[in-house]
């Protein structure tokens, strides 16, 4: 029996992952091993009982009472904390899935690396600051990664058995996120409802935000780049309203390979739960009679200051992508808190890329994860800083905002 670890169980992609295994039978076809998660421990306790995983872990210290009164007599164990969480990746599983939400998610998915089975990575974080030493990891190891994000499943199976020298270039779709219609002049004042109503997907809270200032589209593009190791140039971003081509890859001969279904996470996770099978799935069939049309238009810089800004992420490369990715992180943080304006988290993190280099050289690359860790601290500590030297500037505007 396959054995299964589901790290960021209790999130959106991860609840659509207890989901298909459920419906793929659950703990009478997988032995699960391992499911995380975070505040929501009653969730938790009921996804580790339902898939009868052997631990459940929560990554707050302050839960574990409250998880193992959850658990009581179902004989799953309950632990919590950073160190549980790298303990259940050591227990080996064949597939692991990594689904944990922002950097956090980075050391979990390194660890089960080592089983040499396959690591499905939902965790674009990863990629984008350490994608070099990742790749390194699950070579050593013998495992494989398959990416999660619709975007880079997509890519993985237009590009099938042809190999990467013969792409011309990648083309990622972007929906253009909540506030595509918004006029330009207005965005800046965009609260946290208004970015958060995404046009196509249902996702995490943090990642509709930065669809919204396409961060998330920044993002896999330099994911693109590391896992795939396709040239910057060749890495090109259409905005797609309908989200139905999940993303394409053009080779040199011409043809256009697209990737297409209906909105819904479930395809790209299947496809790597499954993977190198193709299984039924739970997810609507795609009617293009019923869709009519679809549209491409290029992306607004002006609008999505984030796509200019990975360019130069990409050109530096080194330890740029943890400076851009904690950055990204703690601007966000500080526009949920209602504390810095929508359009100013992209001024957040080019200050802090400009300001981290007396720190140490961007250039350079991290040597090993602890290096990553490191520098991920120091660039979320500037990168606060300077946030709060704009939220100082602009206290009054965003207060109105979060209220
Ligand atoms: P989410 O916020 O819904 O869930 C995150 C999960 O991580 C939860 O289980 C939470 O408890 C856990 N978590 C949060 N902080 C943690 C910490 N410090 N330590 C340990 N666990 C922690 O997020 P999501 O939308 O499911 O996204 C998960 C990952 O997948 C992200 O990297 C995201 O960019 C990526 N992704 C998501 C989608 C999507 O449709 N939601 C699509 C593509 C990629
Ligand atoms: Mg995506």
């Amino acid at each position: 029996m396959r054995r299964i670890s589901i790290f960021g169980a209790t999130g959106s992609v991860g609840e659509q992952t207890v989901d298909l295994v459920a419906r793929a039978g659950g703990p009478a076809a997988f032995h699960t091993v391992a499911v995380t998660g975070g505040q929501n421990v009653a969730r938790l306790a009921r996804i580790a009982r339902d898939l009868r995983a052997e631990v459940a872990v929560t990554a707050d210290p302050a839960r574990l009472a409250n998880l193992r009164a959850a658990l009581d007599g179902s004989g799953i164990e309950a632990q919590a904390g950073p160190q549980a969480l790298l303990d259940a990746a050591d227990r080996p599983a064949d597939w692991v899935m990594s689904a944990i939400v922002g950097a956090a998610g980075l050391a979990p998915g390194f660890r089960a690396l080592r089983h040499g089975g396959i690591l499905a990575l939902a965790n674009k974080e990863s990629l984008v600051t350490a994608g070099k030493l990742l790749l390194a990891e699950a070579a050593r190891h013998g495992a494989r990664i398959l990416p999660v994000d619709s975007e880079h499943s997509a890519i993985f199976q237009a590009l099938g058995r042809d190999p990467v020298e013969a792409v011309e270039r990648v083309i990622l779709t972007a929906s253009g996120g909540a506030l595509r219609d918004w006029p330009l002049d207005r965005l800046a004042g965009a609260g946290v409802a208004d970015a958060c109503r995404h046009p196509n997907w249902a996702m995490g809270q943090r990642i509709t935000v930065d669809s919204a200032s396409m961060f998330n589209k920044a993002m896999e593009v330099i994911e693109t780049r590391e896992f795939f190791g396709i040239a910057p140039e060749r890495i090109e971003v259409v905005i797609h309203r309908e989200s139905v081509v999940h993303s394409m890859v053009a080779f040199q001969d011409g043809a256009v390979m697209a990737h297409m279904g209906s909105p819904d996470m479930r395809h790209a996770i299947g496809y790597a739960l499954n993977w190198p099978r193709r299984e039924r799935l739970p997810v609507a069939p795609l009617d293009l009679p019923a869709l009519g049309r679809m549209s491409f238009e290029a992306p607004d810089e002006a609008r999505y200051p984030a796509l200019r800004i990975c360019r130069e992420v990409m050109r530096i490369r080194g330890r740029a992508g943890v400076v851009f990715n904690a950055a990204k992180e703690v601007a966000l943080d500080h526009f949920l808190a209602g504390r810095i304006g929508f359009m100013a988290m992209s001024g957040v993190v080019e200050r802090t890329l400009e300001r981290i280099s007396s720190d140490f050289r961007l250039e350079s690359d991290a040597p090993d994860l602890d290096e990553v860790l490191a520098a991920d601290a120091l660039a979320r500590i500037r990168a606060d800083e300077i946030a709060r030297a704009v939220s100082g500037g602009t206290a009054g505007r965003s207060e109105q905002k979060a209220g």
